[in-house]
């Protein structure tokens, strides 16, 4: 079942998420960082986050690599470049579930990894831009230090230019979305397991989701998928249990 494992993914997570800086303490990105949407049928907007979500990548070799991937790497000066090896498997059903999504959603890939070694994993995964309509990378993060004095990357959903309500995020680590728990569906992590078939439950949801979505009752205003989602994981209160972060900034505000 999907959503005990989920649950476990949440349980070794939900500490690092409240090391978290609060989030009007972070920097916020003046403009939009995506163009504004053209698509004509509004496709609500699926984020979907690149290593241990849809592929695992290692510079040394590791059991169930399926792909060498050659990334040639240089200071951007005139000194040579050298190139080094990535091993790449890919999450079982990968294309099957990314034909499905970029069907039903606008699809942004979101990284928080460097963006020449995630386009040349991209290049191999959507050659044509088929599945992803925008592709953002780790100088798209904001960089935030935790209170145990970790560095991390944390992808700012309000920054997209999207609306929140129709936003959603598929990500192994909670802490990535950490600023907008209730967006998102974890995943469990993927390290090249030949078995691993974790898709199948994120597809079910997402169809839920979806078919919830085109209920008359749901059309436009009415609907937020974080409602949904909350029925599903319940991930802020979970992570804060006391207060949820709005309430709680309201009430630091108006005192
Ligand atoms: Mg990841």
């Amino acid at each position: 079942m999907i959503k005990n494992r989920i649950v476990q993914t949440l349980i070794d997570n939900i500490e690092a998420v409240r090391t978290l800086p609060p989030y009007e303490h972070t920097p916020k990105s003046s403009n939009p960082l995506l163009p504004i949407s053209t698509n004509s049928i509004k496709k609500m907007t699926l984020v979907l986050d690149l290593d241990e979500t849809l592929v695992h990548c290692s510079l040394t070799p590791f059991p169930g690599y399926t792909e060498i991937v050659e990334l040639s790497t240089s200071n951007g000066d005139s000194s040579p470049s050298h190139s080094i090896k990535i091993y790449v498997s890919y999450r079982p059903y990968l294309f099957e579930f990314l034909e499905y999504c970029s069907q039903h959603f606008e699809i942004v890939l979101f990284t928080a990894g460097d963006q020449q070694y995630a386009d040349s994993i991209l290049m191999r995964i959507d050659p044509q831009n088929r599945y992803f309509t925008h592709r953002l990378y780790r100088q798209h993060c904001v960089p935030v230090t935790t209170s145990t004095q970790a560095q991390l990357y944390v992808k700012d959903l309000s920054a997209l230019g999207r609306n929140l309500s129709h936003t959603l995020i598929i990500d192994n680590s909670i802490t990535a979305f950490g600023f907008h728990l209730d967006s998102g569906i974890p995943i469990p992590s993927f390290y090249g397991q030949a078995n691993d078939s974790e898709f199948f439950g994120v597809l079910n949801i997402l169809d839920a989701i979806l078919r919830f979505s085109s209920l008359p009752e749901c059309r436009e205003a009415a609907f937020d998928v974080r409602n949904n989602l909350k029925e599903i994981f319940n991930i802020e209160s979970q992570v804060f249990p006391k207060l949820p972060r709005e309430v709680a900034g309201q009430v630091i505000q108006t005192e």
